[in-house]
């Protein structure tokens, strides 16, 4: 039986709603919209440091403002840091994690002279196999026991498959000697608790999938569809940023962008259906798949924007 689709859109706090994740949000929202599926939302706000209310907010009004609404309560990442911690135990006494007492310098050091020395700089912690009757006192770090050999697959709904070598990915931090989560770790737990079917986010987070398949696989958790999509460049194909105009979805809001035409446009950014322009929000929900998002890179193209603006006033 196929499970009901559940998506999610996971921002971190930390300033204005960007159009490239509003279009992420967008993917998701169309995704499971057109499916009689649930679109969840969950502020990624465990970087105490960067994360800010204000942030937040802009994230509620920026989405509100687009008409992507979400099901249930937002959810905060940093209220679930027990169950992540919860987790990690449980991994360890399951046996696909270990306690690592390596402190920071050491593993510094570690990378410094190998870096030196033209060596890899992949740190493999000599507590992995250390005796149990060997550990010292003091806080330890929990690592996962990744596989060593062979390779992690992600069979990415965008990318293909994409193969990483097992013997290039070190043994990952699940929590930090402090007690406090990594962001692999909150991320794994949360799509899983929250019954997440389908990730789809940006490609920057590809390397982290395979990191994060391993979680799931060491926790024996069926693993959510990937759809990694290329990121938003500026019309002269490079990174989207200030100088291509404007970045955030309050700034179009404020330029008089209707929401259904700004809507319209990012639906077409990155995603294609024959040569059709303009949609209506019922045609884009019945439309919206994952095999029309492209490979390549999206450009921003303002004149277009105008264009579905005339139309959808
Ligand atoms: N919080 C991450 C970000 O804002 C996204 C994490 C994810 O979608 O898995 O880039």
């Amino acid at each position: 039986m196929t499970r009901p689709v559940v998506t999610r859109f996971a921002p971190s706090p930390t300033g204005y709603l960007h159009i490239g994740g509003a279009r992420t949000a967008l993917f998701n929202w169309l995704y499971a919209r057109g499916r009689g599926g649930r679109f969840l939302l969950r502020i990624e706000d465990t970087d105490r440091a960067r994360s800010t209310e204000a942030a937040t907010q802009a994230i509620f009004d920026g989405l509100g403002w687009l008409g992507l609404d979400w099901d249930g309560e937002a959810v905060s990442q940093a209220a679930n840091a027990d169950r992540h911690a919860a987790v990690a135990r449980e991994m360890l006494e399951a046996g696909h994690a270990y306690r690592c007492w390596a402190s920071q310098e050491e593993i510094e050091a570690f990378r410094e002279a190998a870096r030196a020395e033209g060596r890899s700089t992949l740190y493999l912690s000599p507590w992995r196999d250390a005796d149990p009757a060997d550990a010292p006192d003091g806080p330890f770090a929990i690592r996962l026991k990744a596989p060593r050999d062979g390779e992690t697959v992600i069979e990415d709904r965008v990318q293909g498959r994409v193969t990483f070598r097992n013997d290039q990915l070190d043994d990952m931090v699940l929590l930090r000697s402090d007690g406090t989560p990594t962001y692999m770790l909150a991320v794994v737990v949360d799509d899983h608790d929250m019954g997440v079917t389908h990730v789809i986010r940006g490609d920057d987070h590809l390397n982290n999938a395979a990191r994060q398949a391993q979680i799931y696989d060491a926790m024996g958790w069926e693993q959510p569809v990937w759809a990694h999509i290329p990121l938003i460049h500026g019309a002269d194909g490079k990174k989207l940023s200030k100088r291509h105009g404007a970045t955030g979805v309050g700034e179009y809001a404020e330029m008089g962008i209707p929401a259904p035409a700004l809507r319209n446009y990012l639906t077409r950014l990155g995603w294609s259906h024959g040569d059709d322009e303009f949609f209506t929000d019922a045609q884009a929900r019945d439309w919206f798949d994952l095999d029309g998002i492209g490979k390549a890179p999206a450009r921003l193209d303002l004149k277009k924007l105008e264009n579905l603006s005339g139309q959808h006033l």
